[in-house]
C-alpha cells in the first residue's frame, strides 16, 4: 500500500475538521498580562523542567527551568523551546467526532461529524458497560507517549477498575530489550555510566544527542566529562550526533554488534586483563555447570556449587569457601566447568580476524579498543570518596537502542554487561551504575510462559516469556487472528491515548489490518493516522494547557524526584476536557468510579492525603491530592516551582546500594555472566508447545534465542540469513527534531516551526556507493525490502556505511487531518520487516535488508 490517493487525499468529507482548522484561537486579553509557569515537557521521555512565558494568555516562549540544571536538564531541546506549536497547530482537534462510514482504511473516507461531549461520552460508556458485563478483557487500552502526559498509574488504575487486563504501552518500540537484558542479568532495569569519573566511554549505538531516555542529563555529563579528558568511541554504522562529537567513530556492519564485544571479550580473556575478584565474588562466573547447560545444585536442589579451592572439592559458596574462577572438575563422576569457562571457550573461534569479516571492523582497531579499555579500567585500583574506598573502574561500555532494537535484542544487550563485567565496571566508580540490583529476584529464574494467554499483546506467555514491558505492536497482529493464538475471546473495541502505533511500528500495514477490525476510540490532540481508524475522536489537551503529575528524571547524582507537575499555561480553543478528566468521566458512567478511585490510591501509594470515593475530581484536584501526599507541601508551590527532588547521594548511596551489599560473597544471589535460567525457559517453551501444538513458534530459534549466553548466531537476525538479493543493510534512527509520531507531540508542526529542511527527511547514501550507482544528492530513489517498497530523497554523505542505508523515523505521513507539512519525507516504518526478540518481543527496527534503485 503506497501513499494515500482518491477521496480521503483530496480531504472529500473531512469538512468538520477542514472547518476546525480554520477557526481562530479565542481572543487574547487586550491589557497587558505577562505570567511565568513552572512546568514540564512531555515531547520526550526526558521530561526536561521548563519555564513558559505567558504573554496575555499566549505562550511566548519556553526556557528551562534554570532550578531544574541542579536535578536534571540544563538546557532544553529545539523541540521543547518550539512546544508551543503543537498548541497552537491550527490542524487540533476541537470537538469530539463520530464517525459515520463503518469501513476503514486510509482510503476510506470515514466521514467524520462533530458530536457534542455528552453525545460522546454517553456513546462510548454505553459500549464499555456491554463489554464490561459481557467479557471486560474485549477492551485493549493502548497508551504510547501519550503515558507521560497522565502516567501509567491513571491508565493502569483504570483498566483495573473496568476488569481488563489489556493495558498496552510501547516500550518494545523503544528499548524493552535492554531494559530485560538488565533483568534477566542483575534482576532489575535501568543503567547510566558514571560520566562524573567515566575515562573512556565505548559507545555501541546509543543516539542521546539526538534522542533518547536521559538525553538530556548525558548531553550535560559528557560536555563536561569531555572538559576533564573523558574520551568517547561511538561504535554505529552512522554518524549519529554522539558520533560526530566522539574522539573516534568506528562504523559497524549493521547488527554485528555482538560479534564485535565477544571479540572484546576474548582478548581481555586471553590477555588476562580481567577483574577477577569481581568476577568470583559478584557474578555467577564460579558455578559449576553440568553438560545439560544447567547449574550444578547442592543436595537441597536450589543452592549451587562452585569449586572450593581450599577443599579442593565442590561445595556451596560460604564463608570459608574460596571459589575458582576458571576451570574443568569433576563431580559425582560428571565432567562440570565453570561458568566463565564455559564462556571463554564459547569464544574459542570469536577472534578478532573473525570478528573483522563479520562486523567490517579491522582486527587491529578491535585489539586496540580492547586493550585501551582494559587498560583504562584501572583493574584492582580503589579511590576514596567521602571517606569511603570504593572500586574504581572509569570505564563503560554503553546502549541503548542500538543494541536493542533486533530480533536478538536481548543478547546483543547482554553481551555488553558481560564486557563491562569483565573488568569490574559494574557500580565501580566511573563504570556503569545499575537502577535496584536484584529488585525482581523472580526475574533471574525461568519464566512462566503462560498459555493460553490472556492478553492480546502476549505479555509473558509462551510466545515472549520475559516480556515484562507490554509488547506494542501485538495486539494489532492478534486482532488479525486471536484464535491461532490461544486468545479466548474476540476483541471488540480499543481506546487509543496519546499513540500512533502503527505508525510507529516495522509492517506497518499489517497493523492497520488489526486496527480495522474493532470499534476505536482515539484521544488525541491531531488527526493522525489511528484517529483516521477511528470510530470515536476525543479531543485532547496538550501538556501546556492541562494539569499532569509528571513523570522527571534526575541525574545519577540525586536519590531521584519527590514529585513534578505540569500546569495550564494557556487554552487557546477553549477545550473543555483533557485525557484524565475523560477518563475520570468513562469511569463515572460506567460505574467503576469508586474502583478508579481506590486504585488511584493504591496505584500511586497515597497514605494520607488520599481520593475519596463517592465524588468526583477534576484533573487539577487529582493532580493536587497527589502532589500533596508525596511532598507534604501545599499546591501553592507546586504552582510556583513545579517539582520537589530528593536530596544528592553520599558516595555510599551512590555506589553501595547495590551490586556490592545484593551480590558480593557468600550466600547471595549473583549477578548472571552466565544466564542459566535462559536454559530452564527454554525447556518450558519446548513443553508448553509440543503439549499445546503450537505452530507459532518455530523451537530452533527459541533455543538459540534463550542460549545462556550471547554468541555469534545472535549477529544474524533473519533478513541478513533469508534476504541474500538484498544488498543494503537499512538502519533507521531518531532525528534531535523529530521524536516520535505520537501526535501528543505533534512533531510535524514544531518542525516546520524549526525551519527549512527539517521538515522533512531524506535517505543516507554512502557518497562512493551512490557514484558507483549513479546516483546524484536530492535524486529520488526507491528502496525495497521483502516487505514493500518506498520512495525517498537521496541524500549523498561520508557518514554512513557504504553496504548500509540510513532512514530516520516518524516522516510521510498521511493522514488527511494533518498539516500538509507531516507528509513530507519517508515512512519508512512500512517497508521494515518485523522479527521481534524472542524474549522481550522487542520490535527488530534494523535488521531489515534492502535493494536501492534510482526512481
Ligand atoms: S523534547 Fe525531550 S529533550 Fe526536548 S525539551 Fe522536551 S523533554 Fe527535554
Amino acid at each position: 500500500m503506497g501513499a494515500l490517493g482518491g477521496a480521503a487525499a483530496s480531504g472529500v468529507g473531512f469538512d468538520a475538521l477542514a472547518a476546525a482548522a480554520k477557526a481562530k484561537p479565542a481572543a487574547a486579553a487586550k491589557s497587558m498580562e505577562v505570567k511565568t509557569f513552572k512546568s514540564g515537557c512531555s515531547i520526550c521521555p526526558n521530561f526536561c523542567g521548563i519555564q513558559g512565558n505567558v504573554v496575555n494568555g499566549i505562550v511566548k516562549s519556553i526556557y528551562p527551568d534554570a532550578a531544574r540544571a541542579e536535578v536534571y536538564n540544563h538546557g532544553i531541546c529545539p523541540k521543547g523551546a518550539a512546544g508551543m506549536y503543537n498548541t497552537y497547530d491550527p490542524y487540533r482537534l476541537k470537538k469530539p467526532l463520530k464517525r459515520t462510514n463503518p469501513k476503514k482504511g486510509p482510503n476510506e473516507n470515514p466521514g467524520f461529524v462533530e458530536i457534542s461531549w455528552e453525545e460522546a461520552f454517553s456513546l462510548v460508556a454505553e459500549r464499555l458497560r456491554k463489554i464490561k458485563a459481557d467479557n471486560p478483557s474485549k477492551l485493549v487500552f493502548q497508551w504510547g507517549q501519550g503515558k507521560y502526559l497522565i502516567g501509567d498509574t491513571n491508565l493502569k488504575a483504570w483498566c483495573g477498575a473496568f476488569g481488563t487486563p489489556n493495558g498496552v504501552h510501547r516500550t518494545t518500540l523503544c528499548e524493552a530489550a535492554r531494559h530485560v537484558a538488565d533483568e534477566l542479568t542483575w534482576g532489575y532495569h535501568g543503567h547510566l555510566p558514571d560520566l562524573k569519573y567515566t575515562n573512556l566511554l565505548l559507545n555501541f549505538g546509543a543516539n542521546y544527542h539526538e534522542g533518547e531516555q536521559t538525553s538530556r542529563w548525558l548531553d550535560w555529563a559528557t560536555a563536561q566529562g569531555r572538559e576533564r579528558g573523558l574520551k568517547t568511541v561511538v561504535i554505529d554504522p552512522r554518524l549519529s550526533g554522539c558520533a560526530a562529537k566522539a574522539d573516534e567513530w568506528v562504523p559497524m556492519r549493521p547488527g554485528k554488534d555482538v560479534v564485535m564485544v565477544l571479540a572484546m571479550c576474548k582478548l581481555l580473556i586471553d590477555a588476562g586483563t580481567i577483574d577477577e575478584e569481581f568476577l568470583t565474588t559478584c557474578t555467577n562466573s564460579p558455578q559449576l555447570v553440568g553438560a545439560d547447560g544447567k547449574i550444578v545444585m547442592d543436595k537441597d536442589g536450589k543452592t549451587p556449587l562452585v569449586w572450593d579451592t581450599v577443599t579442593n572439592a565442590a561445595a556451596a559458596y560460604t564463608i570459608n569457601v574460596k571459589p575458582a574462577l576458571k576451570g574443568s572438575y569433576t563431580v559425582d563422576g560428571k565432567s562440570v566447568r565453570t561458568a566463565f569457562t564455559v564462556f571463554a571457550e564459547s569464544l574459542k573461534d570469536t577472534t578478532p580476524q573473525y570478528a573483522e569479516e563479520v562486523t567490517g571492523v579491522p582486527a587491529a582497531t578491535i585489539a586496540r579498543l580492547a586493550a585501551t579499555f582494559a587498560k583504562e579500567a584501572h583493574i584492582g585500583e580503589f579511590k576514596e570518596i567521602d571517606g569511603v574506598k570504593l572500586r574504581y573502574r572509569p570505564v563503560a561500555a554503553y546502549t541503548f537502542r542500538g543494541l536493542a532494537a533486533k530480533e536478538f535484542g536481548v543478547q546483543n544487550s547482554r553481551s555488553l554487561l558481560i564486557l563491562n563485567s569483565l573488568v569490574g565496571a559494574i557500580d565501580g566508580v566511573g563504570g556503569l551504575l545499575l537502577h535496584h540490583p536484584n529488585n525482581h529476584p523472580e526475574y533471574l529464574e525461568p519464566a512462566k510462559c503462560d498459555y493460553p494467554p490472556k492478553r492480546t499483546d502476549m505479555q509473558q506467555t509462551v510466545f515472549h516469556p520475559n516480556s515484562h514491558h507490554n509488547i506494542g505492536q501485538q495486539t494489532n497482529i492478534t486482532l488479525l487472528d486471536p484464535k491461532s493464538w490461544g486468545l479466548g475471546y474476540v476483541p471488540e473495541m480499543q481506546i487509543f491515548y496519546g499513540t500512533n502505533r502503527a505508525v510507529s511500528t516495522s509492517n506497518a500495514w499489517q497493523q492497520f489490518e488489526g486496527m480495522a477490525k474493532t470499534f476505536n476510540v482515539v484521544i488525541d490532540i491531531v488527526m493522525g493516522e489511528t484517529a483516521w481508524y477511528g470510530d470515536i475522536v476525543l479531543p485532547d489537551k496538550t501538556y501546556l494547557e492541562s494539569w499532569h503529575n509528571a513523570p522527571a528524571k534526575t541525574s545519577p547524582e540525586l536519590g531521584g524526584i519527590v514529585a513534578a507537575i505540569r500546569q495550564p499555561m494557556t487554552n487557546p480553543f477553549n477545550l473543555e476536557q483533557d485525557a484524565n478528566s475523560i477518563i475520570f468521566e468513562l469511569a463515572k458512567r460506567v460505574g467503576m468510579r469508586d474502583k478508579y478511585i481506590e486504585n488511584l490510591n493504591k496505584g500511586w501509594k497515597l497514605k494520607e492525603v488520599t481520593f475519596k470515593p463517592g465524588r468526583d475530581y477534576t484533573t487539577e484536584e487529582q493532580v493536587a491530592t497527589i502532589w500533596t501526599d508525596k511532598t507534604k507541601k501545599d499546591f501553592s508551590y507546586a504552582k510556583q516551582h513545579g517539582f520537589v527532588a530528593k536530596g544528592k547521594l553520599d558516595a555510599k548511596g551512590k555506589y553501595l546500594h547495590g551490586v556490592d551489599p545484593v551480590f558480593k560473597g557468600p550466600g547471595k544471589p549473583k549477578f548472571k555472566l552466565y544466564a542459566d535460567h535462559f536454559v530452564g525457559t527454554y525447556e518450558k517453551v519446548e513443553q508448553v508447545t509440543k503439549a499445546n501444538n503450537i505452530t507459532r513458534i518455530d523451537l530452533p530459534k527459541y533455543k538459540i534465542a534463550y542460549a545462556p549466553l550471547p554468541g555469534k548466531e545472535h549477529a544474524f537476525p533473519t533478513p541478513h540469513r533469508e534476504a541474500k538479493d538484498f544488498p543494503f543493510y537499512l538502519i533507521t534512527h531518531k532525528l534531535m527534531h523529530r521524536y516520535q509520531s505520537g501526535n501528543t507531540v505533534n512533531n510535524a508542526i514544531t518542525n516546520q516551526a524549526l525551519g527549512s529542511g527539517l521538515d522533512t527527511n531524506y535517505v543516507a547514501i554512502n557518497t562512493q556507493t551512490a557514484k558507483q550507482m549513479g546516483i546524484n544528492n536530492g535524486d529520488t530513489v526507491q528502496i525495497e525490502t521483502r516487505v514493500g517498497k518506498v520512495k525517498g530523497v537521496a541524500r549523498l554523505t561520508q557518514g554512513v556505511r557504504p553496504d548500509t542505508l540510513a532512514v530516520s523515523y516518524h516522516y510521510g505521513q498521511w493522514s488527511p487531518g494533518y498539516a500538509p507539512v507531516a507528509k513530507q519525507g519517508t515512512w519508512i516504518n512500512q517497508v521494515l520487516e518485523l522479527h521481534p526478540d524472542v524474549p522481550s518481543g522487542m520490535n527488530s527496527f534494523n535488521d531489515t535488508k534492502c535493494k536501492l534503485t534510482k526512481a
